[in-house]
């Protein structure tokens, strides 16, 4: 049913071309001629569909933080840790930035995120235009991309293993539930401000279409590339100070980062090495590196690779928030590792200093506009046919 009267316009985010929206069947979708990027594929689910999902995840969200995620048997002692636990743990042990970030990134943003979805779906799927439609949707965009769930998985699975090599280790419903929430999160995720507002036009609820935006401002490369110098300063401490103390009846220890991949190989768990490794040190140094390229080839008006710098683009903006598994990976020990004399594992600064370089390197990232590229190329805006696959 959609609103045949007046045809949409709808604009690639990544390379600015504008088109007139295709009717789209089952099993299809429109793509961007010039530069491959999906614009809209055929929408299955009504609001009530995606409502019933909404509350799926806040119930597998609930029992998440409500039960332990995983619990430690020391000599005849445990120590069982919750999401909370692990966020209080690391603010006593006077680390409030990185409990801030990690409560945020865990748990505030995303539930959020969730209830400002159900703020627009659930006027919409009686029909009703929501209140602030125009704002919400756009601050749905925004936030998705620092709702860290399905990272903070993966830190649980890594904290799992290394733990496993010091002390029997029992798994919780909390991990379980995060599981199922990741799992969910993920296909919401597809829920963006374009696929909500078609949503609204096609239930015939009287939103605003799609606006053609603004062209790509040339000022946001001096503002990319202080953030990309700043993430790269941040880099060094890093990597030269401990992320954790470990202290135990044989003495203190510092680990880094690389010390903590040697570690884990040689505790024979290379894979889980190595995805430490490509999260933690690999990811990091290649968001730099490619987004650097990135900004100089479009700063000096370069025409070739269009296609290819706008795919590296989307490959750096969706492994943006994965370096962020490092962070939460010691959080955890450090809520685990409370056994006094006998076993006790604190974040060390280091941690502070990797999260900056995260959080810089996303701010650096979001703040490039892809379509600057292809403008700089001498590609203007053009009104294509629509190519359906
Ligand atoms: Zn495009």
């Amino acid at each position: 049913m959609s609103n045949l009267s007046q045809p949409l316009t709808l604009t690639c985010h990544q390379c600015g071309a504008t088109y007139s929206r295709p009717e789209l069947e089952p099993d299809q979708w429109a793509q961007c001629v010039r530069c491959h990027s999906v614009l809209e594929s055929y929408a299955a689910f009504t609001p009530f569909a995606w409502l019933a999902i909404l509350l799926t995840t806040f119930l597998s969200l609930g029992f998440a933080n409500a039960y332990p995620i995983l619990t430690l048997y020391l000599q005849g002692q445990a120590q069982a840790a919750t999401f909370f636990d692990a966020v209080s743990v690391v603010w006593r042990e006077g680390y409030p930035e990185v409990a801030v970030i990690t409560f945020a990134a865990g748990f505030l943003l995303p539930v959020v995120h969730l209830c400002l979805l159900v703020w627009v779906l659930l006027p919409l799927a009686f029909g009703k235009l929501p209140l602030f439609f125009d704002a919400t949707i756009k601050i749905i965009d925004h936030l998705k991309p620092w709702c860290m769930v399905p990272v903070f998985l993966l830190g649980i699975l890594v904290a799992a293993i290394k733990l496993a090599g010091l002390a029997s280790l029992v798994v919780g419903v909390g991990l379980f539930a995060t599981a199922c929430a990741t799992i969910f999160i993920t296909s919401l995720g597809r829920l963006g401000e374009r696929r909500l507002r078609l949503m609204a036009l096609d239930l015939g609820v009287p939103a605003h279409p799609p606006e053609i935006p603004r062209p790509p401002s040339p000022s946001q490369i001096t503002r990319v590339w202080a953030l990309m110098l700043a993430a790269a300063i941040m880099y060094v401490p890093a990597n030269f100070l401990p992320i954790m103390q470990i202290t135990s009846v044989g003495g203190s220890s510092g680990h880094t980062i690389v010390g903590g991949v040697i570690e884990l190989y040689q505790m024979g768990s290379w894979d889980i090495a190595l995805v430490v490794f490509v999260a933690s040190v690999i990811v990091p140094v290649f968001k730099l590196v490619a987004l650097s390229v990135l900004v100089a080839m479009t700063q000096f008006g370069a025409v070739h690779g269009l296609h290819r710098r706008t795919q590296l683009y989307r490959v750096v903006e969706f492994i943006g928030q994965w370096s962020m598994l490092d962070v939460f990976v010691v959080i955890l020990l450090s809520a685990l590792g409370q056994f006094g004399a006998l076993l006790s594992i604190q974040p060390g600064s280091g941690a502070i200093a990797f999260g900056a370089v995260v959080i810089l390197t996303m701010l650096a990232a979001l703040s490039f506009d892809p379509r600057l590229a292809w403008r700089r190329a001498g590609h203007r805006r053009h009104v294509l046919s629509t190519f359906n696959l």
